[in-house]
Formats: structure tokens, sequence, C-alpha cells
């Protein structure tokens, strides 16, 4: 008997298809120094410039000059990878240096560097976890994947909060005995959602309850505070938090994660966690990077700046015209189209007619009936760039009477 395994896994993916959530990636070439502008080329070989609107380089520091001579300093210096793990002979100066940049940008005795955001949650909540036992973890109902799988690889309880509810979650830490261990877990700036936690009560709430804090800013370094710290920066409210995570590859527009925090627990991170110890170390040239992009954003406020003045042209735009776009406090705006194939296109138009790449949303990244375009105006957007994003979604908002069924 043979097992035909191509056409199991094969059937998956029909599944995938059947159920319209197969995804054709976009062929995009960014141009340094022109991003928001890419080289788009399509399915049948053709090619044109695009804009894009849904980049998570918030900051265009991917293509900042400094950002990019200390890639290839580095580069230069030390060649192309790391060569090894952090225990074996991946520990360069690159990381070593990156770990104390991040740690002093949060204010915390340690930092740790892991392949990418993602790997930095899941190692960090699987063993952190796993080393406290009898814990509990208390999670908001819209943490990212990478936070549910660190959670799950615990093999501990969790109890899922509804979305920034404190009473909910007050209950949920009420009905655990008072005496076990707890670690509530939530993010800053929820990326689909565009809103932002409350820090403070839910600090607050860990004080009462006697539980440890853990916070996800991949969002938001680089974005908030006065220095690129996040949110909790922009509140005074970094030390109220015991773990705070974040991401190089987003408003710092390189690549890798980090955890920071006191050092026993980065230490205990550093010794049990299998996502940090069994994998090669970070490459010098992007750890440089980062670094570059961190350190410059510790001290410019200019990049900053200019988000909030596309993303606070975009709303008041988008709010005259009437389009329903969640009103959220940060610098996403999620624009809610509320069916998968309408979603889909709504962002195949805006290439066609107007060179505008968008990625629609659909289930199961976020609930069906809520689908929507994620539009991020980053600091590369022009003015012009903003207007003429609005205007076209409202050409489209006027011109196709499927789109009126979602009031704003
Ligand atoms: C993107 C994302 C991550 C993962 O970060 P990467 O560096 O891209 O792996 C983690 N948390 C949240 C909330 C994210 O949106």
């Amino acid at each position: 008997m043979s097992i035909d395994y191509n056409k199991h896994y094969q059937k998956c993916v029909d599944a995938v298809k059947s159920e319209g959530r197969y995804r054709i990636f976009a062929n995009l070439e960014r141009k340094a120094g022109r991003f928001p502008k890419a080289v788009y080329r399509s399915p049948n070989g053709t090619e044109k410039e695009v804009t894009i609107w849904c980049n998570n380089d918030y900051l265009a520091m991917g293509q900042h000059p400094k950002v990019i001579k200390a890639a290839r300093e580095a580069l230069e210096n030390s060649g192309a990878g790391a060569g090894g793990t952090r225990n074996i002979s991946g520990t360069t100066r690159y990381v070593v240096e990156l770990e104390a940049c991040v740690a002093d940008l949060h204010n915390k005795e340690a930092g740790l560097v892991m392949s990418s955001g993602y790997v930095a949650n899941e190692g960090a909540l699987g063993t952190l976890g796993k080393l406290l036992p009898e814990c509990a973890f208390f999670s908001d109902e819209l943490n990212h994947a990478s936070m549910i799988h660190g959670m799950k690889d615990s093999k501990q309880q969790k109890l899922i909060y509804r979305h920034n509810d404190l009473e909910h979650l007050e209950d949920l830490l009420k009905s655990v005995d008072i005496k076990r261990p707890k670690i509530i877990v939530f993010e800053s700036v929820y990326s689909m959602e565009g809103d932002i936690a409350p820090i403070k009560e839910i600090a607050d709430l860990a004080d009462k309850y006697n539980a440890m804090t853990y916070l996800d800013e991949v969002h938001a370094v680089g974005l908030y505070g006065s220095r690129g710290g996040g949110i909790a920066e922009e509140r005074g409210l970094m030390d109220r938090i015991d773990v705070i995570e974040g991401t190089f590859g987003k408003g710092y527009g390189a690549m890798g994660g980090f955890i920071t925090a006191n050092t026993a627990i980065i230490d205990a991170v550093r010794s049990y966690s299998p996502s940090f110890i069994f994998t090669t170390a970070l490459p010098p040239a992007v750890s440089a990077a980062a670094m570059a992009a961190v350190e410059h954003l510790k001290v410019s406020g200019v990049e900053r700046a200019k988000v909030r003045e596309n993303v606070a042209l975009l709303k008041s735009m988008l709010s005259e015209a009437g389009l329903p776009f969640m009103k959220g406090e940060s610098h996403i705006v999620p624009l809610v189209v509320g069916e998968a194939t309408c979603c889909k296109d709504v962002t195949d138009i805006l290439m066609r007619e107007y060179n505008i790449y968008v990625q629609p949303i659909n289930y199961p990244t976020v609930p069906r009936g809520t689908e929507r375009l994620r539009l991020t105006a980053t600091a590369a957007h022009s003015l012009d760039d903003v207007k003429f994003m609005a205007n076209a979604l409202q050409d489209l908002w006027r011109n196709h009477s499927m789109l009126g069924s979602v009031a704003a």
C-alpha cells in the first residue's frame, strides 16, 4: 500500500482555495530612496511603479542613509552571516551592542535579541511559563499569533479576556487563587484595530492581583515616546511593565526581535529557551542596521512627526468623506469593507486604476464581516500621496454601490 503524500497536501491547499483564502503574494521591488514607491511585477510579467500603502516600515528607516551605511560597514567588516548560534560563536560585537541599546531604550537592566519578533514572543512566553510552576496566563483575545503559540508551548493555563476589557480581566484574575503566579500578556498598539491598550490600568490590576506584565510594543517602538520607546514610554509607564518585547522589523526597518527586562528574567530566557539557544544569531549587517535605526530614533523626532502629520490628514479626509474607518488613537487606519470578495475587489481596483498597493485583510486574520484595508501612512509618504489615496477611496465608495453598506 503506497500513500500518496502529494495528493494529501494538495487537498489541504484546495481547501484553502475553496474558502477563498488562497494567497498570491504581490511581487514588489522596493527601491531604496524611493519608498513608498516600488516596482510591481504582475503574474503575467508586466511591470509598473506603485505606491505601497500597507507596509510596516512606518518610519522608512529601511532606506535611511545611516542605516544603509551601518549595514554596509558591518557586512564589509564581518561578512554575511554570524556563523553560529549565540552559544557557539554567533555572539558578535554587533548583537552585544544591540542588546545594550534596547535595554537602554526601555530603561531595563538587560535585553535579549532573537531572530524575529515572532520568535521573541514565542520563545520568551513559552520559557517564562514553563519555568513558573502552576502559573496562569491572562491574554487579550486579540493578541498576536506569536504570543498565543508561546503560551500554548508552555502548557500552562490560559484565560482569555475580551479585547481591552478591564472588568473582564479583573473577573478572570479574581477567579484564580491569589497565591498562584500570574502573567498578563497584551499589546500596546493592536495592529489590525489600530487601538491602544489601557496600560496603566492593566498595570494597576497586575499590582492588585500580584501578576507579572508582558507587553508587546511591536507596532509602537520607534513611533511613540520621546526616544521611540513605545506607548509605555510615552505614558511614563515603562517601569510598571516587567517584560517589554519589540521588533526591529517594523518601525526600525530591519529584522529581528527582542525582549527587555530585569537581568534575572533575561538570563532565564537566554539559558532555557530553545528558540534562542538552537538557532544562528542575527547577521552583523542586520544587527548593525537595527542598532543604527534605534539609536537614530532615540534622538530624532522628525520621522515620528511626519507620520503623525500624514495620519492626521488621512483620518480627517476619510472622516470628511464619511468613510467607515476604525477610529483608534494610533497611526494604523483600518478601513472596514465588511465582505471578503468586495475587499479583494477594492484592492484590485486600487492597483489597476490608481497604482496603489494595499493587501486586503480577510478571515482568519480578522473576523468575517469585518474584512478591511489596513492603511499605513509612513514617514516617506508625501501629503500629495495621502490626498491621492483619500480621493481614490472616496471615488471608489461613491461609484460602487456595494461599498455603501458599511456605515462610518
Ligand atoms: C508582526 C508582529 C510580531 C512579530 O514580529 P516580527 O518581527 O515580524 O516577527 C509580533 N507581535 C505583533 C503584535 C506583530 O504584529
